[in-house]
């Protein structure tokens, strides 16, 4: 079934009618690969300062009616201290590209995490290759980084001021260091088409990621995309399910903008190719402020409520800290 190629995958992206089929196979896929283990992430967004100008995103830079918010070094700790008493076994630090943050300065934060047993996943953006690889000797695991899209024209437009091969050959340093690579894209781009989609997945299988990323685009109304339709939680769905049958063995979260289109979406996602979840424990006032799209859950959800869930599709919480283990 890794076998797809492109045109294949076009058929199953644009199959509206067999999508129940797909959603079955993926799963069976997921649990013959990965098992009914379900990873937790405990993500902390830590700073929603960016420099960036990304056109889909509402923490842009130009968007001023965000009051911004940076977590101190105490705080950033400590929440991961908080984070690891609740039992996850992976932190995931996310922000946006906020250089406040330097290599010494994260480095110390990194150090002090791994204190708490936790794998650490970095998650704040395009830097250079030393700080890549002081992070990873400071103890980072994983490194996740969407490309957002293969279409350069598109990411070109979307994403202003920035390089698609520069994104590309972080991802390659990353790589090349030794972490746990995560990448993924976003569904439902303007002038983003199935066939580009296609080239997406495949992109994600050549560059052998460990981790696939995959949820909607959705417009944040304080952005220049905000009039735009974005992307629907089916054809999302569709693409992380072949996803997983491209690539068997791999991690894929149940992604939070899935949530955000349905009340149900990451419980869908699970049972259609997903084994991960990432849910956020920073308190609701910075949920709110990390808003890079409108209908974000601000509530964290608390972790008896997420075991009930996963319990009651037949699945349980992952023991371990859920790492990517190739099969071949
Ligand atoms: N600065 C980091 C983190 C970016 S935010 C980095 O560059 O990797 C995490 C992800 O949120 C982005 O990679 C993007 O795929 C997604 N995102 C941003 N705006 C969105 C929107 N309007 N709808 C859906 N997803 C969005």
């Amino acid at each position: 079934m890794s076998q797809l190629n492109k045109d294949m995958i076009i058929r199953l992206l644009s199959e509206e009618n067999n999508e129940q089929n797909l959603w079955q196979q993926a799963d069976r896929v997921r649990q013959e690969n990965v098992g009914d283990e379900v990873h937790l992430r405990g993500l902390i967004e830590f700073s929603n300062v960016c420099r960036n100008n990304c056109l889909y995103c509402g923490i842009r830079k130009d968007n001023k009616s965000v009051c911004r918010y940076r977590m101190s070094e105490e705080e950033l700790v400590s929440t991961a201290e908080k984070a690891s008493q609740m039992g996850f076994k992976t932190i995931v630090m996310q922000s946006g590209e906020d250089m406040y943050y330097n290599k010494d300065r994260l480095c110390r934060i990194i150090e002090k995490i791994k204190k708490f047993d936790v794998a650490i996943t970095l998650s704040i953006g395009e830097r250079n290759y030393d700080e890549y690889k002081a992070f990873r000797e400071a103890g980072a695991d994983r490194y996740l980084m969407r490309i957002e899209t293969t279409d350069k024209e598109l990411y070109h437009k979307l994403d202003p001021n920035m390089s698609w091969q520069h994104r590309y050959e972080c991802l390659l340093m990353i790589k090349e260091l030794g972490y746990e690579l995560g990448s993924g894209i976003m569904v439902g781009l303007p002038e983003q088409s199935i066939e580009s989609i296609a080239d997406d997945l495949l992109f994600l299988k050549e560059i052998e990621v460990d981790m696939a990323g995959i949820g909607p685009f959705i417009p944040h109304p304080q952005t220049p995309l905000a009039k735009e339709a974005g992307g629907t939680l089916e054809l999302s769905l569709r693409t992380m399910a072949v996803m997983r049958l491209l690539m068997p063995d791999i991690n894929i979260p149940a992604t939070t903008a899935m949530e955000s289109l349905h009340p149900e979406g990451r419980i869908k996602a699970l049972q259609s190719g997903a084994n991960v979840v990432m849910p956020n424990v920073n308190n609701s006032e910075y949920m709110k402020l990390y808003e890079l799209y409108p209908h974000k859950p601000t509530q964290g959800f608390s972790q008896s409520d997420i075991a009930k869930k996963i319990e009651s599709i037949g699945r349980c919480i992952g023991k371990g800290y859920g790492s990517h283990h190739r099969k071949v």
